[in-house]
């Protein structure tokens, strides 16, 4: 079964349905929006999925640890894990708190290293397993005013480079999609201005849709992807080029 990290919205949402499209059994985890997360699960059932949700807060070990064993418990050995969830607290550096940079990391990249660790068990035993984590064009290359954010981002390529080195030889499979600017939340709290600026550095002329990496996280939780490990994959309309 297929573990999604904040999925009750945007890129998240899309990946959950598309992974339980493809036939996992899918759950849908939240921090705080219960009724989206019930939404999802909802319409994975009306096209003859299975979903569940559970609630936790990804940067807190103890409420990993407690997702991992009610999921173990009632619905099965998690094999494919989504690293999705993650917050922005943009500002520059010189204005950034060590509260926001510290509640970045925590979301962005404890998770993953939370996440991962508990998944290992499971795929181990099943010999088999996919890791996908969602980083960030701003990871790759930088962004003015997403230190923080950036910093957590690239953090997730080294991390999963050396965990799919560490695993490789055991079925299973870590890589990377770092998305550009995708219409969600929260891009939409980005202001029009800026919004037009980083238009015009996007090469396809226009913002990402989630269904566009979701697609790409299908690919690589597939077995169309079994030798494909340890990789980054842009999805980001050419703007990095
Ligand atoms: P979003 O619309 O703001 O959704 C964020 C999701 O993460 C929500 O489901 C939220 O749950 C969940 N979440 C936040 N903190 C959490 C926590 N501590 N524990 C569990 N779940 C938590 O964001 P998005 O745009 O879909 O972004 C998804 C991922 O893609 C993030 O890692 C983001 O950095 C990355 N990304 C996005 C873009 C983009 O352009 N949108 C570009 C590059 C990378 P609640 O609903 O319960 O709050």
């Amino acid at each position: 079964m297929a573990l999604v990290t904040g999925a009750s919205r945007g890129l998240g949402r899309a990946i959950a349905i598309r992974l339980a499209r493809s036939g996992h059994r899918v759950v849908v985890n939240f921090a705080r929006s219960a009724d989206a997360a019930a939404e999802v699960v909802a319409e994975v059932s009306e096209s003859g999925g299975e979903a569940v949700a559970i609630g936790a807060d990804v940067s807190d070990g103890e409420q990993v640890g407690a997702m991992f064993d009610r999921i173990k418990e009632e619905i099965g050995a998690v094999t494919v894990l989504i690293n999705n969830a993650g917050i922005a607290r943009d500002n520059l550096l010189l204005r950034m708190s060590e509260d926001d940079f510290d509640d970045v990391i925590a979301t962005n990249l404890r998770s993953v290293y939370l996440c991962t660790k508990a998944a290992m068990r499971p795929m181990l035993r099943a010999k088999w397993g996919r890791v996908i984590s969602v980083a960030s064009v701003a990871g790759l290359v930088g962004n003015p005013g997403q230190a923080n954010y950036a910093a957590s981002k690239a953090g997730i390529v080294g991390f999963s480079k050396s965990v799919a080195k560490e695993v490789g030889s055991r079925g299973i499979t870590v890589n990377v999609v770092a998305p550009g600017f995708i219409d969600t939340d929260m891009t939409d709290a980005l202001g029009d201005d800026l919004k037009e600026v980083v238009l015009g550095s996007i090469t396809l002329g226009r913002f990402g849709n989630p269904d566009e990496v979701a697609g790409v996280v299908g690919f690589l939780a597939s077995d169309d992807a079994s030798y494909v490990t340890g990789q980054v994959i842009s999805v980001d309309g050419g703007i990095a080029l």
